[in-house]
């Protein structure tokens, strides 16, 4: 357990938080909204708890109250760990499941060395140069099937001097990458391992390597964010070609520099 110095703001409720995130590595919107149900019922009787209302007549103020609470979890909890160079993140997925984006939170670490030798711990090197390769097809084609993905390990991108991972070796990493979602499995009713299936990049990976997305994959930037967006809505005017999340534009559907409108529906690949 991190020990309370006094001045930090952290309470047990905050540390518990924490811990859940750190153990699971990541953590979807839903995951973190019932562990923070949890953490009021257990804890809203102690001293400098914050004040929720648990006896709400209608759900949606309850639920507001909830992520308030989350929030506050968020900015109270990223304040002590800014000074140990860690970071709790949170992001939306590039599409929608059940009308909404899900949600990402994770933790990382704000040394960016840090962040890829923690990865380096878990992954083999050929598995990490699949990984990459996975984020420049991606990058390009914005959804891939596991077919492709697993191809990836035959081509001669690769340092050939390395050792290469076989389409078996490579398809069983892949289901570790969508488990950890890194990648996300588009089609929620199809069948796990079944090769029709298809991914696009995971919120997870875009936060815990962002900034060493912008400098090894040549990924389009939301211009409305200024984030790497892979699932990318692209303006179609000639000599404009701005790319957006579609989150970030689906209430006004228009391109932020020449004002026509975006079209948000399917995912094309560009190629
Ligand atoms: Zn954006
Ligand atoms: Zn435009």
């Amino acid at each position: 357990m991190l020990r309370n110095s006094g001045k930090s703001k952290m309470k047990d409720w905050h540390r518990m938080f924490v811990q859940q995130l750190m153990s699971q590595g990541s953590m979807s919107g839903i995951e973190v909204f019932i562990t923070a149900k949890i953490l009021i019922e257990k804890f809203n009787q102690e001293a400098g708890f914050p004040k929720i209302n648990l006896n709400h007549e209608d759900e949606k103020a309850q639920n507001e109250d909830i992520a308030e609470f989350i929030d506050h979890l968020f900015t109270t909890c990223n304040e002590a760990l800014e000074k140990v160079n860690f970071q709790i993140k949170r992001g939306k997925q590039e599409m929608k499941e059940d009308d909404q984006y899900p949600q990402c939170y994770t933790f990382v670490c704000t040394e960016e060395n840090e962040q890829i030798a923690k990865m380096q711990k878990i992954y083999s090197e050929p598995e990490l140069e699949l990984l990459k390769a996975i984020c420049e097809l991606l990058a390009d084609e914005k959804i891939a099937t596991e077919t492709k993905l697993i191809n990836l390990c035959k081509e001669g991108g690769f340092n050939s001097t390395r050792k290469k991972l076989t389409p078996i070796e490579a398809e069983k990493v892949i289901h570790t990458f969508a488990k950890e979602k890194y990648i996300i499995n588009n089609r929620k009713h199809s069948r796990t391992g079944s090769k029709n299936t298809t991914y696009y990049m995971g919120a997870r990976l875009i936060l815990e390597l962002e900034n060493w997305l912008e400098k090894n994959i040549e990924v389009d930037m939301c211009r409305v964010c200024s984030k790497p967006v892979f699932v990318s809505v692209e303006c179609t005017t000639r000599n404009c070609n701005n790319s957006y999340h579609r989150y970030c534009v689906e209430a006004k559907k228009k391109c932020k520099e020449c004002k026509q409108p975006l079209k948000l529906d399917g995912a094309t690949s560009k190629r």
